[in-house]
């Protein structure tokens, strides 16, 4: 469906970044991954993408807090792979305390990483596609772009900021073939929420699983976690031409945690 697109995927090393890149590539699009980790286990997720789904697969560095590495690392995938069609802004950090508490530095750098970085890649690649008439930005957004939870001020001001970020190129695009929408998940089981699980397993002297069992049962009425093959799905769909007037839009995914 998505055969010769070229996909550029950022925080596509893990979790849901990782599971989104998969579902692009089984649908026949070529890949630029991003973000931290080990190079050998990068390298071996880039090989193994490309060997199961016959597509290319390259993997650009880039620390997305730096506006200037955001902005790079499209020129970089461009000069890499070719223009990107495809746009998923799916790099994020989290970190949890009161606003009295918050480190500073945690919330500059939840702010750049989670936000700003999503407005540097855009700024880079929405004149291609314009050009092209052809394009698809999604953004990795949260319920908590939707809502709010105590002891998450950056990352909640962050999301929610993706969103109206989300709405204007949407607005700004309208006339073309290029669609901007984002996707609010909530909870997904990947590193950034296991320590969360293991954080909150230790403050009330549980076993992580009840602790993962009380989490979801807070704020998530179906009791499941969302998953990134589910999340991957839904960006393959997003990126299809039965998309095509479908821009503009935030959709939860998230087991109801929105609607209480
Ligand atoms: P994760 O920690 O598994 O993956 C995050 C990815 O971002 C990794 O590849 C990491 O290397 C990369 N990254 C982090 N800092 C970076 C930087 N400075 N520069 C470049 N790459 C960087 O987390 P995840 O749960 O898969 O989260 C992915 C996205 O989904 C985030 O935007 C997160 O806010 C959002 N999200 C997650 C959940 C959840 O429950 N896990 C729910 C809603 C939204």
């Amino acid at each position: 469906m998505l055969n010769g697109k070229i996909a550029l995927v950022t925080g596509s090393t893990s979790g849901i970044g990782l599971g989104i890149a998969e579902a692009l590539a089984r649908n026949g699009a070529h890949i630029v991954l991003n973000g931290f980790g080990d190079p050998a286990e990068i390298e071996t997720i880039r090989t193994n993408l490309a060997a199961d789904h016959g597509v290319r697969v390259v993997y650009v560095h880039a620390d997305l807090s730096s506006p200037d590495e955001a902005y790079a690392l499209v020129k970089r995938a461009e000069n890499d792979l070719g223009p990107v069609d495809i746009l998923v802004n799916n790099a994020g950090i989290q970190h949890t305390d009161r606003i009295e508490d918050f480190p500073v530095e945690k919330w500059d750098a939840i702010l750049a990483i989670n936000l700003s970085a999503c407005f540097h890649t855009m700024r880079a690649s929405l004149p291609g596609m314009q050009a092209r008439d052809w394009g698809r930005v999604v953004n990795i957004a949260s319920a908590h772009g939707l809502v709010a939870s105590p002891f998450k001020a950056a990352y909640v001001a962050a999301k929610h900021g993706l969103i109206g970020l989300t709405k204007v190129a949407a607005l700004e695009n309208a006339k073309r073939h290029v669609t901007v929408n984002a996707i609010c998940p909530g909870w997904v089981r990947t590193p950034l929420v296991e320590r969360q699980i293991e954080a909150r397993a230790q403050a009330d002297g549980l076993e992580v699983e009840e602790a993962a069992r009380r989490l979801l049962g807070e704020r998530q009425p179906t009791e499941r976690f969302v998953t990134p093959e589910q999340l991957g799905e839904m960006t393959v769909f997003l990126c299809s031409e039965a998309a095509d007037v479908t821009t503009g839009a935030a959709f939860p995914m998230d087991g109801a945690f929105t609607t209480h």
